[in-house]
């Protein structure tokens, strides 16, 4: 795996820096919120839900420095068509989640891209009539916006490359790499590596 890497665009102890600092504003933003509806027995309320896969890794490590009652619903979406490095599109693969509504709704992704993921899902959720909706992602490749779409909060503004690692994949690979890194050519390109492989 180590070869197919280019270089490493943000190391693992950047990332957990920061993941705890998004984690610390996002519950302080949900305990004024709950406060201010005079209900501070409320934390219930608050249902985190990530879009698998990509945000696997990211949510694992944010709920585990947000120290509060909340609940948990996975989601799916595929981009399509079959195109591997560009999402041209977004399709809600699972049901959405029971129960939206009078929730504080917090949407993860890993990445935000043309954005039509986020706003498919976002828009689907507002349906359900929760109490509030918030975003969250921890990259954001602004340059490639395609729908107009900001996360509420977001890790790190990242540059037009295709990364891998930290829960992304290429071909459902490098998920498990613990730094966000960008392909060698060959290996973007999908060639098989040179030597025993
Ligand atoms: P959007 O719908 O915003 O265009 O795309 C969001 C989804 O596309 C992300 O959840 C992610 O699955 C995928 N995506 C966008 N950019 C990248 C990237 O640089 N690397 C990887 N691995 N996936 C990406
Ligand atoms: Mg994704």
């Amino acid at each position: 795996m180590q070869r197919d890497i280019e270089k490493i665009l943000i190391g693992r102890d950047e990332i957990a820096t920061r993941v705890r600092e998004i984690a610390e504003r996002l519950a302080a933003d949900l305990r004024r919120e709950l406060e201010a509806e005079g209900d501070p027995e409320a934390e219930h309320r608050i249902m985190l839900i990530p879009i698998m896969t990509g945000s696997i890794v990211f949510v694992a490590d944010l709920i585990r420095c947000m120290p509060m009652k909340l609940s948990l619903e996975l989601i799916a979406v595929s981009s399509y068509p079959g195109q591997t490095m560009e999402s041209k599109g977004a399709h809600l693969k699972s049901e959405l989640p029971e129960g939206m509504a009078g929730k504080h709704i917090v949407l993860v992704d890993d990445i935000l891209d043309s954005g039509r993921t986020l706003q498919l899902v976002r828009s689907m959720v507002l349906e359900r009539a929760p109490a509030s909706v918030r975003t969250v992602v921890l990259l954001n490749k602004r340059a490639r916006r395609a729908v107009p779409i900001e996360p509420d909060f977001a890790g790190f503004d990242i540059p037009d490359e295709f990364v891998v690692g930290y829960g992304l994949d290429f071909d459902g690979y490098y998920r498990n790499l613990p730094d966000i890194a960008v392909l060698t050519p060959e290996a973007a390109a999908g060639d098989p590596p040179e030597g025993d492989g």
